[in-house]
């Protein structure tokens, strides 16, 4: 198999892109289609202030490694999680990579709040992912605005936008999928939010990660076991195979199609939270509630 783009040997097929690509060409696309994400939805400028969500994982990593690539200024933000046997490790991998980039590394302790997420899951009966999910994104945003960032960014991918969509469709989740877009602008006390990986999958990303030798934490969070978008993820992987590029169609047509209308409709009667000015949809929001406050 020849590369598309060089002809030299390939090492990579991409069946949905119907190409092949050697080691530098590869790179090269990948960077590509985060910057041509970026581009296409004006994400950001090298003049904007990026915050990077990083978990330690292979995506986040990867989203941090290429934009310092492509020259933005983006430093990172690790919420230690306070799970035992997981959090520790991850954060060693985040202060490794940012240490080796020079880049600049902002960590907050949930447990310094009284809300690691094992407190968490002692004080509720439902699946903790749920508020450890509404946590993160909370500190993200509140730590974002505080320090002066224009935007924040994640490194959901292209598998994890679609297994997303397959269950807001399968549900009728309507005020989620208003929401579901690689790019949500700001408002009054909500950083803008974006996601430069949703157009490269989780092989990609895979490929990219070991291709740059980066070191992520690859243990799962012992919270994570039967989390339903893994079952999402491995359904629509076998539409993928049977027809290449299904996955990308799927999402792409939502984002013409359907999320213009959905955006156009939406009900933002959200209040904001009586403690921390944080929308929500009640008076006092979920983390203050967390916190003890009622
Ligand atoms: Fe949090 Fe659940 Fe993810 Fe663990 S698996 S980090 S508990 S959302
Ligand atoms: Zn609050």
């Amino acid at each position: 198999m020849k590369c598309t783009r060089c002809k030299k040997e390939a090492e990579v097929e991409l069946k949905s892109h119907n190409a092949a690509f050697c080691r530098d060409c590869f790179l090269h696309f990948f960077e590509n289609q985060v910057a041509k994400a970026i581009k296409t939805h004006k994400m950001f400028s090298k003049t904007d202030r990026v915050l990077i969500a990083v978990s330690g994982g292979k995506d986040s990593l990867t989203l941090w490694n290429v934009l310092l690539d492509l020259g933005y200024e983006a430093d990172g933000l690790f919420i230690n999680l306070g799970i035992d046997g997981f959090s520790e490790v991850a954060k060693g991998k985040v202060e490794k990579f940012a240490q080796s980039r020079g880049a600049k590394l902002i960590t907050v302790n949930l447990a310094d709040d009284g809300i690691s997420i094992p407190e968490v899951k002692n004080k509720i009966r439902r699946p903790v992912c749920s508020l450890c999910g509404q946590v993160k994104r909370y500190y993200f945003n509140m730590i974002g605005l505080k320090n002066g960032y224009n935007v924040l960014a994640t490194g959901h991918n292209l598998d994890d936008e679609v297994s997303r969509l397959f269950s807001n469709v399968l549900h009728w989740n309507m005020e989620y999928l208003e929401d579901q877009s690689p790019v949500l602008p700001d408002e009054e006390g909500l950083l803008k939010k974006v996601k430069p990986l949703y157009r490269v999958t989780e092989f990609d990303t895979s490929v990219y990660a070991f291709f740059k030798g980066l070191d992520f934490v690859d243990i799962e969070c012992p919270f994570s076991k039967g989390a339903t978008f893994t079952v999402y993820k491995k359904h629509l992987n076998q539409i993928e195979f049977f027809s290449p590029g299904t996955k990308i169609d799927f999402y792409q047509g939502f984002l013409k199609k359907l999320q213009p209308i959905m955006a156009d409709d939406k009900n933002d009667s959200k209040n904001r939270c009586k403690i921390c000015g944080y929308p929500t949809f009640s008076d006092i929001c979920s983390v203050c509630r967390l916190k003890g406050y009622r």
